[in-house]
């Protein structure tokens, strides 16, 4: 479990102290709020970001979840000093990485990485699919908060992507349910099409979350430019129920 003697990744010295003795977080969350004009926005988020070990490359965010996951799975997760993190970052935020995920609430991103608050940029919609609110949120944690990853993370069984999978055979579903269901649609019927003889709802998962990354790309030129300039780094990955692991999809 929890090892009190633990510190997060990269932190090296407490990290209320390395918060507090950082310029310019104040300015990035005036800046993330839409407070200062463009110019003056780039300026802050120049400044030293207020966790500096979150400052890294798109290669190396995918990998440090990737060990987070591992700790995780372990029963090694990592202490956290939430009283001290919750002063230090009042004054602003800068994750390793975004996460689009899934509504679920067996799947905490935050525990499945073994993440602190101010390490992940969290949007979650059941079916963890990209509509415009989630695509506005990730542009957002990359274009202001320079997140260096996204990732697209499904799981095994769930609800969202079977009800989806049901409602391709006929079902329907009350209020706002069936507008979700039928945004899954065409990875149903593409998941349908290959899946030979494997499971149709883990192949719908994988292809739910292959398509939003596509989608992620397709519909955002703001993530476009910053894969492309190498500032960002798209992965998907299926969460497993009984062990916790991630398996990023190839
Ligand atoms: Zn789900």
């Amino acid at each position: 479990m929890c090892d009190s003697h633990t510190r997060a990744p990269g932190a090296a010295e407490p990290t209320r102290r390395l918060f507090l003795r950082t310029a310019g977080a104040s300015a990035i969350a005036a800046a993330g709020a839409g407070l200062l004009p463009a110019n003056v926005a780039k300026a802050a988020q120049d400044a030293a970001p207020p966790k500096p070990q979150n400052a890294i490359s798109p290669d190396a965010a995918v990998q440090r979840l990737m060990d987070g996951n591992a700790r995780y799975v372990s029963g090694a997760s990592t202490c956290h000093d939430f009283t001290h993190e919750r002063e230090a970052l009042s004054g602003g935020q800068n994750p390793y990485a975004a996460i689009l995920g899934c509504a679920d609430s067996r799947i905490a991103p935050e525990y499945a990485f073994d993440s602190a608050r101010g390490d992940l940029f969290v949007a979650r919609v059941a079916g963890n699919f990209v509509n415009d609110d989630v695509l506005g949120s990730l542009e957002y944690a990359v274009a202001v908060l320079k997140a260096p990853a996204i990732l697209v993370l499904g799981h095994e069984k769930c609800g969202a992507v079977s009800a989806a999978v049901k409602a391709a055979a006929g079902a329907t579903y009350p209020g706002m349910i069936q507008s979700l269901v039928t945004a899954m649609q065409p990875s149903i019927e593409k998941a349908k099409a290959g899946k030979g003889k494997g499971d149709l709802l883990e192949a719908a998962t994988a292809q739910n979350v292959r398509d939003s990354m596509a989608a992620l790309h397709a519909r955002s030129a703001i993530i476009q430019d910053a894969v492309k300039a190498g500032k960002l780094k798209i992965v998907g990955g299926v969460y497993r129920l009984a062990t916790g692991k991630v398996d990023l999809l190839g």
